[in-house]
């Protein structure tokens, strides 16, 4: 059962193969089995099962909500949950229980999704590997899967277990790890630079960053609003097109969500490509990308080409300046969000209380860590009024040029364009900590962050299997609010490289503890 797409467990419930409370149990106790991959910070066991109950109720009386009527779903821990921790994976909002609901949580369970819980992060979603967080990193269920550990073994410098696993990305890497885990059918992610499609990539599931002003952020704690986006994480590119679906439309709470109604997302099962222009940036080739992705990246771009879409070479002359670009926008806007934590009205507050500037200044050392401080610091650097026309006029100025080159592509009739995801596979956590965050998150975002730039959507699509049995993803970005053309190609492209789930094996071999009887009941 949890291995289904969220078409086929809907209609399993409908027929009343299963239950939402059985879907919910075997969700959560695979949840339990799973705490070492570290992917939920709260695991909502008592308010999932009270949905559950309800959808059961509705079920019989066939009076279902809609789609996701009795699905279990994750949710990042950045975005508000009535009457559930939201932390934000920092020590400055541990404890903190919003009073409502972000909009697209409200919409989830409008549709009567259960929320099993909210997953971990780097802190305020500053990372791409979900090893900033005050709750400790991510693990990949990939790490287990039988194939790399072969490689481990192999590799005798490296035959540990502790100093093998592999980071998920992020900064969405508890959502992504939860969904490749198999411990929801679907998460939500939020996505600023990349931390969507990142992840995705990183654990072999599809991440897809809407159109900005397509889903609404109200109550998604903000990075960067100019920039921030709401991210679906699913195993199906049809599921992540139905949670979109569901997501879509104005939000008066949000005022840079369109006025258009919520448009309902059904990819068409077989497509036509033959009339698609796919672009391939020239600039995404860079020397430093890993040569298996950049031959996966040319043999996708083969297949296009053979089912007779026109695969043409572009140049997007500006892409290269967007990660020093976000860099100063990402931090002038964190400074002035993070302002709002001071002690006084949310999550922590400091002891010491000599005077408020003095509250103020222990409680923010205190409660955020030395990411979140240095980004408020050099934020604040660049608004200062005599580094504000140099800094963040200029950032803004070359933000628009990023955009326009896009824009300049899709006029001239290039439908989406096909990218590696990240330049590297994953890595074991031990090898990726020896960056910095900063340095981290220039190479890491080095392929997603423009999109964001721009306000496009994006979606990364599981590719490939490296030699060490590692997932490749493949991104393909499209024009701005044609977030169906782009999935309905990403769709076509799934079913065309038929990605194995192989970590699910990995994951199932790593329970001792759990019984074979139990194992097979998770997928009976
Ligand atoms: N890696 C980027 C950062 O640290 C992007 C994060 C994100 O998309 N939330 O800012």
């Amino acid at each position: 059962m949890l291995r289904a797409s969220l078409r086929e467990i809907s209609a399993a419930l409908k027929e009343g193969q299963v239950s939402p409370t059985e879907l919910c149990q075997k969700c959560l106790s695979l949840i339990k089995a799973t705490r070492f991959l570290n992917a939920y910070i709260t695991v909502a066991e008592d308010t999932a099962l009270r949905q559950a109950e309800a959808s059961e109720k509705r079920y019989r009386q066939g009076q279902t909500l809609g789609d996701l009527d009795g699905i279990p779903v994750a949710v990042k821990d950045n975005f508000s949950t009535a009457g559930i921790e939201t932390t934000c994976a920092s020590n400055m909002l541990k404890g903190y229980v919003p009073p409502y609901n972000a909009t697209v949580v409200q919409k989830l369970l409008d549709q009567g999704a259960l929320l099993v819980g909210k997953t971990n992060l780097d802190e305020f979603a500053m990372g791409s590997g979900s090893t900033d967080g005050a709750f400790g990193p991510v693990k990949n269920p990939w790490s287990y899967s039988q194939q790399y550990r072969e490689k481990c073994a192999q590799n005798s410098s490296a035959q540990n277990e502790d100093t093998n696993w592999l980071i998920t990305g992020g900064s969405s890497g508890g959502s992504a790890a939860a969904v490749s885990s198999f411990t929801c059918f679907a998460a939500l992610g939020s996505d600023t630079g990349g931390s969507t499609r990142n992840p995705a990539s990183h654990c072999g599931i599809v991440g897809l960053k809407p159109t900005y002003g397509l889903v609404s952020r109200h109550g998604l704690i903000p990075l960067v609003n100019s920039m921030d986006v709401p991210g679906i994480l699913t195993r199906h590119v049809d599921d992540a097109a139905t949670v979109l679906g569901v997501l879509s439309g104005h939000d008066p709470k949000d005022s840079t969500t369109v006025q258009e109604p919520c448009r309902l997302f059904q990819l068409p099962s077989l497509t036509d490509i033959k009339n698609l222009c796919i672009g391939i940036p020239k600039e995404y080739n860079t020397p430093e990308l890993c040569s298996e992705t950049l031959a996966v990246w040319s043999k996708a771009a083969n297949l296009f080409e053979k089912a007779g879409a026109k695969v043409i070479e572009v140049s997007l002359p500006h892409t290269c300046h967007s990660i020093v670009c976000y860099h100063v926008l990402c931090a002038a806007e964190v400074a002035s969000n993070m302002a709002r934590f001071d002690g006084l009205e949310y999550g922590h507050r400091s002891n010491a209380d000599k005077s408020t500037e003095a509250l103020y200044a222990a409680t923010r050392r205190e409660g955020f860590n030395e990411v979140v401080r240095g980004r408020i610091l050099s934020g604040n650097y660049f608004l200062l009024k005599q580094n504000y026309e140099n800094y963040f006029i200029k950032a803004q100025k070359v933000r628009r040029l990023i955009a326009n080159d896009f824009t300049k592509l899709f006029s001239s009739g290039v439908n989406v364009l096909l990218t590696p995801t990240t330049l590297n596979q994953t890595v074991p956590y031990t090898e990726f900590i020896k960056e910095d965050n900063r340095t981290r998150s220039t190479q890491d975002d080095i392929f997603t962050q423009a999109a964001n730039m721009a306000g496009l959507p994006a979606v990364s699509v599981p590719s490939a299997l490296s030699k060490k049995g590692l997932p490749i993803g493949l991104q393909f970005i499209g024009r701005a609010f044609h977030d169906m053309q782009l999935l309905t190609v990403a769709k076509w492209f799934e079913e065309q490289v038929q990605f194995p789930a192989i970590q699910l094996q990995g994951i199932m071999d790593h329970l001792d503890s759990v019984s074979p009887q139990e194992k097979s009941a998770f997928f009976s």
